[in-house]
């Protein structure tokens, strides 16, 4: 069996204006793969169709902008960007940069001294555990909103606050697998292209530069206050999600397999693949943006991972 298909959860999802806005950048390329399909070009580079065969009564599916004209064709696309996505795996990973350690950058700000920070290290190591941060905080070193400051000084990027918060507006965004795995919290929608995402303790690029790319839109990340991240995240994961497929796969060729099946029968009018750390997504959008403004019904994801465990 080369994959298994682990979970399909309930089709409903969050909010029409979010899921509009989210899908009408793909509207171009949707236009251009109809055209394609009424034309009879395949985008597959590999198509071997005869001309005469091609079914030109096929608009869809569309796959990153092209029209694929069968089912064998949506394979080789797919195995074509699983390659593609899998090629960036390895320098993803070294970018990892350096972080000066918490304790020492509240020092250097002069918010805590250096018996208050021994302090608080030895209490973390005589607990066994616990974050600096919330020890300081115990040890009345700093108040907690100083540790929100500090790491949002740590990983060079703004505090965010979730007072605005509006879980149905923002369900649309992703998976809500990627709220649990990563401790994502996609706060708000800013116009039609600017999306804020908010973390705890330290964020997450690989999946800001996922969305970016999945999304078309900017995304702005953060820290958010943890007196207002855990409830906000509660909330979140309570709201309805657009509906997700998980496949685990034994290799590229069955995940591409896999995904070729599924684009094959959700037949969207617009879809994509983008790699977050060791999971891939692919995304549906069943409607190009000209046939809805309310989108919430159009939206559906499938992660897959190759080769290991989730
Ligand atoms: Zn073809």
């Amino acid at each position: 069996m080369p994959f298994l298909s682990l979970r399909r959860p309930s089709p409903k999802i969050g909010s029409g204006a979010a899921a509009a806005s989210l899908t009408r950048t793909t509207t171009t390329a949707s236009a251009t793969a109809i055209s394609a399909a009424v034309s009879g070009r395949c985008t597959y580079a590999g198509c071997e169709t005869g001309w005469m065969q091609r079914r030109r009564n096929r608009a869809a599916p569309v796959f990153e902008g092209g029209w694929t004209c069968s089912a064998a064709c949506s394979v080789g696309c797919l195995q074509a960007a699983i390659r593609r996505e899998l090629m960036g795996r390895q320098s993803s990973c070294a970018t990892h940069r350096h972080r000066i350690p918490l304790g020492l950058l509240m020092m250097e700000q002069g918010w805590i001294t250096q018996i208050q920070l021994r302090q608080a290290l030895a209490a973390q190591r005589a607990s066994g555990g616990g974050r600096l941060g919330e020890w300081l905080v115990r040890q009345r070193a700093v108040h907690a909103s100083q540790v929100t400051r500090a790491l949002a000084i740590q990983w060079s990027c703004p505090v965010l606050p979730a007072a605005t918060h509006d879980p149905a507006a923002v369900t649309a965004v992703m998976p809500r697998l990627f709220v649990d795995a990563f401790g994502a919290l996609p706060l708000r929608l800013a116009g039609d292209n600017l999306l804020y995402l908010g973390f705890e303790q330290r964020p997450d690029p690989v999946l800001s530069l996922a969305l970016t790319r999945m999304l078309e839109i900017r995304v702005e990340y953060g820290i958010v206050p943890e007196s207002e991240f855990r409830p906000a995240l509660r909330e979140m994961v309570r709201a309805e999600f657009p509906p997700v497929e998980l496949v685990e796969a034994v290799n590229e060729s069955a995940a591409a397999r896999a995904m070729a099946n599924a684009l094959e029968k959700a037949h969207p009018a617009a879809s994509r693949l983008v790699r977050v750390h060791n999971l891939l997504w692919l995304r549906f959008w069943r409607r190009s943006a000209h046939s809805s403004l309310s989108m919430q019904d159009h939206v559906s994801d499938l992660i897959c991972s190759i080769g290991s465990p989730w």
